[in-house]
């Protein structure tokens, strides 16, 4: 399999071969923070299996180990690499693919740091689009 993805300004680009090691949504702190958003969900992959055929990424240092690439123009996360954890991987966030559908969450983690509602959030009123105006 291959997938193609990039940020949201299209300056930035990547292909990506074989299968996922595994794909996750992470509710850690570091991720919501970093992505303002409640969770976060990655595809991990060996670091052979990216490629960058567009642009380049600029790089946080989100903890010790923990570098999370992002495009600079328009601030998409896009990579973590974590070499002490995880050396030789790479996490990509598989909300950034051409076509996320592709590769499925497998599990939660990091559910001892995620926001209490969002235990709950699949039992939340649902709208096509917006709720009705009153
Ligand atoms: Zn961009
Ligand atoms: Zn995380």
């Amino acid at each position: 399999m291959e997938l193609t993805g990039g940020c949201h300004c299209g300056e930035v680009r990547f292909e990506v071969q074989g299968e996922p090691l595994t794909a996750a949504l992470c509710h850690c702190a570091d991720c919501r923070r970093s992505a303002g958003a409640p969770m976060v969900s990655w595809t991990m992959y060996p670091v052979s299996a990216l490629k960058i055929s567009k642009g380049t990424t600029k790089v946080y240092e989100s903890s010790q180990n923990g570098r999370r690439h992002f495009c600079g123009n328009c601030g998409t996360g896009l990579f973590y690499y974590n070499n002490e954890v995880l050396p030789g991987i790479v996490d990509i966030q598989s909300a950034t693919y051409d076509h996320p559908e592709a590769v499925p969450a497998r599990a939660h983690i990091q559910v001892a740091e995620r926001i209490t509602w969002m235990a709950k959030a699949h039992t939340l009123p649902e709208f096509e689009r917006f709720p009705p105006r009153e």
